[in-house]
């Protein structure tokens, strides 16, 4: 939370000394934040096959490696959910005798 950013101003969002959780929740920062998250799991969710694995991804990836949350695909996802995907696929596949 406290790393700095210069694209959206860092990511702290209130002072637990003086805000609630949940007054946070309604900030722009953070409404601004959500969306973006939201608009990048959507495109997740209209391009790729293994959506129904990994559900959009982590917005920590998308930001760091791509500079934005409104995106889909990441180094991260590839080697993580897709890769590990294939090969636990094609071992099933392979244990059922369908390949
Ligand atoms: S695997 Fe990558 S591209 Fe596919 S839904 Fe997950 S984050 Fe998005």
């Amino acid at each position: 939370m406290s790393v700095k950013s210069d694209r959206d101003g860092g990511f702290l969002l209130g002072n637990a000394l003086h805000d609630t959780l949940e007054s946070v929740c309604y900030t722009d920062k953070f409404q601004k934040i959500y969306r973006d998250i939201a608009t990048g799991v959507e495109l997740c969710r209209q391009s790729c096959e293994y959506f129904g694995v990994c559900g959009g991804g982590a917005g920590s990836n998308k930001y760091w490696e791509k500079g934005t949350f409104t995106c889909s695909e990441t180094n991260a996802c590839k080697y993580r959910i897709k890769e590990v995907t294939n090969i636990v696929l094609e071992e099933l596949e392979h244990s059922l005798s369908l390949i």
